[in-house]
């Protein structure tokens, strides 16, 4: 009898621990707006590690020359990556003195820790869907060159760069962010769930539910407003990509 009592006391103590699965903070673009680090830089990556989150995003470009770097724009600072070389794009700097990050000197730094995720975005290159798969065969050779598997999930907003990723590693975490494929669509393709845009979850309000029925992880980007804030955690979803960490953090500890 006493067996069966403490049997019932885990389950419930289980089950309670479940509901309360919090909802996971990601650093848009490192933690910048409130930090005036640049976008994408070393130092925006480091003040979201800082701060304990649970993942910090960034965007990898293809130079004309093959390197892959972070940064979000299709040009840094009027230099237009796709079209120019590595070396073509030091010749600007971050307001901060950073150049450049290639994608490797982006990880190793992120290795030098192992609790925040490093959720890299995969940019569409403007020149072609071949560049951009060259662009996922290079990723993919830099993670598993650096050991940075376990470190690393994918975004992408082409679905062919997410269906390529998931060729090279059976693994990885690939999640799709142009929100024009249902829940089922990504399951069917194998990928690990939706990153998409607020203004989508809110016109398809019951795709969190369906992609949690099917076991795919939900992220919602950028959610910078209280009210929205409260909107997505209040829909339960397993990540918000945000401009804002520490807003999220505070709205999420008044909840
Ligand atoms: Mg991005």
């Amino acid at each position: 009898m006493k067996n069966k009592t403490l049997v019932m006391l885990t389950l419930l103590s289980a089950v309670s621990f479940a509901s309360l699965a919090q909802t996971q903070i990601i650093a848009h673009r490192g933690a910048w707006k409130n930090t005036n680090f640049p976008q994408n830089s070393i130092a925006s990556l480091n003040a979201a590690i800082e701060q304990k989150l649970w993942g910090a995003e960034f965007d990898v470009h293809l130079t004309k020359d093959d390197v892959l770097v972070v940064n979000h724009d299709i040009d840094f600072y009027g230099i237009d990556i796709a079209t120019s070389t590595y070396e073509e794009l030091l010749t600007k700097k971050h307001p901060n003195g950073e150049s450049i990050p290639t994608l490797e000197e982006y990880l190793k730094e992120g290795l030098k820790q192992d609790e925040v995720t490093l959720v890299l975005e995969l940019k569409t290159n403007k020149l072609g869907t071949e560049r951009t798969l060259k662009a996922a065969d290079l990723t993919v050779a830099a993670v598993k060159k650096l050991k940075a598997k376990k470190a690393v999930e994918y975004i992408a907003f082409s679905y062919d760069a997410c269906v390529h990723l998931r060729e090279l590693d059976k693994k990885a975490k690939i999640h799709y962010l142009n929100g024009d494929k249902t829940p089922r669509e990504l399951k069917d393709s194998k990928l690990d769930g939706f990153d998409y845009n607020l203004s989508v979850l809110k016109k398809h309000p019951t795709w969190i539910k369906e992609a949690k029925d099917l076991k795919l992880k939900t992220n919602v980007w950028t959610v910078n407003s209280e009210a929205d804030m409260i909107y997505f955690l209040e829909q339960n979803v397993d990540y918000i990509t945000t401009d804002q960490p520490e807003l999220l953090r505070t709205v999420q500890e008044k909840k």
